[in-house]
């Protein structure tokens, strides 16, 4: 997938129509955006490709989309090692491992997910249960713990030795005026400095040979985050969206950005309007680069924002992309033949 820079993005003249208003023949909901079962794929973000893998093993034996990309997450929530998603995640700032997950499935546009669940290591199941079994789309908290237990869920202790030492060094290094004091040697907060404050998550979206879509997106959320605090994942429409008729998007990156823009709803509505999925997703990045002026904490000198946000993307005809804010990034792609990381598009480039 070719790089697209903003300028390149901007003289194709697909900026030209991005304010503009869905008509309702444009609107995402109008059927005869299909052409037909377009063949197998599995899209996920960089640290999706064992869950790609697994996926489109189980749509090859004729797995319902969402069964399949469900089972692929699996692997990564599972995933000690994994510290954006499930057990090992990052806590919040308390050092306990809250996690959000919501899945959608096309055929039936059905959701359901969970937000600041504790101790269960595979939220993107209990999301499934909680759209097949209630008639509700979110459960927080300790009512999501408690629909979780009452479906046989096990709790576990989520917080793993690696995600515990990263929150207390995170702890330690916050300020010099109390009472945590930061290790005599430096080393280890070296190492873990790629854990003392980060984003991470799974997003994970599928087509079958029926042209059925469905998709799911997990993560334990922003590292030590304020207990409670909900991003995008959980959030149907800015973290994940699912329009059988049309396509499906997912998203990684800053979630606070993400839900005030609806993020993924916003890519699907684009590739309703005829935009391939790697324009619907610069696109999408484009208004949410334009509504982000308005908060001028979050950008930088040169007034973009200061923030990453990928949008993963997969239409009916099978055809797929991604972007993300600034340049750098991958995302992986099961086309049915092969399983690769692809470099993502982007709206701006990372100057280095
Ligand atoms: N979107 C997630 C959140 O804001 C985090 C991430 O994807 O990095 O909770």
């Amino acid at each position: 997938m070719s790089r697209l820079t903003r300028r390149h993005f901007l003289k194709t003249g697909m900026g030209m129509a991005a304010t503009s208003l869905l008509t309702a023949s444009q609107s995402p909901f109008a059927k005869g955006q299909s052409s037909g079962p377009a063949g197998m794929r599995v899209v996920a973000s960089g640290n999706g490709i064992r869950a790609t893998e697994k996926a489109m093993d189980l749509l090859r034996l004729g797995y319902d989309p969402l069964d399949a990309v469900i089972a692929g997450v699996t692997i990564v929530e599972e995933d000690p090692n994994e510290t954006s998603v499930g057990y090992g995640g990052l806590p919040n700032e308390e050092g306990v491992v809250e996690l959000d997950a919501s899945v959608m499935h096309g055929p039936t546009h059905s959701s359901g997910a969970v937000a600041a669940l504790r101790n269960i290591k595979t939220p993107s199941q209990v999301a499934r249960l909680v759209m097949k079994r209630t008639d509700h789309c979110l459960l927080v908290g300790d009512g999501a713990l408690k629909f979780a237990l009452a479906h046989g869920f096990k709790e576990e202790n989520l917080l793993t030795d690696k995600a515990r030492e990263a929150w207390l060094r995170w702890k330690e290094t916050l300020s010099d005026k109390d009472n945590w004091l930061p290790p005599k040697s430096e080393k280890l907060t070296s190492e873990l400095k790629p854990y003392l404050s980060s984003y991470g998550t799974i997003a994970c979206i599928a087509l079958d040979d029926k042209g059925s879509l469905a998709g799911v997106t997990t993560t334990s959320g922003l590292s030590y985050k304020l207990p409670g605090r909900v991003g995008d994942s959980p959030i149907i429409g800015a973290g994940l969206y699912v329009d059988n008729e049309v396509g499906a998007a997912g998203s990684t990156g800053r979630g606070e950005a993400n839900i005030l823009n609806c993020g993924s709803y916003q890519v699907v509505a684009f590739m309703a309007q005829g935009f391939s999925p790697e324009e619907a997703c610069l696109k999408t990045l484009e208004r949410i680069a334009r509504t982000t002026k308005l908060q001028p904490r979050l950008l930088n000198k040169e007034g973009r924002p200061d923030f990453e946000l990928n949008f993963f993307a997969l239409n009916k005809k099978g055809e797929f992309g991604s972007a993300r804010m600034w340049s750098g990034g991958q995302y992986a792609v099961h086309d049915g033949k092969a399983n690769n990381l692809r470099e993502s598009a982007y709206l701006f480039k990372e100057i280095k």
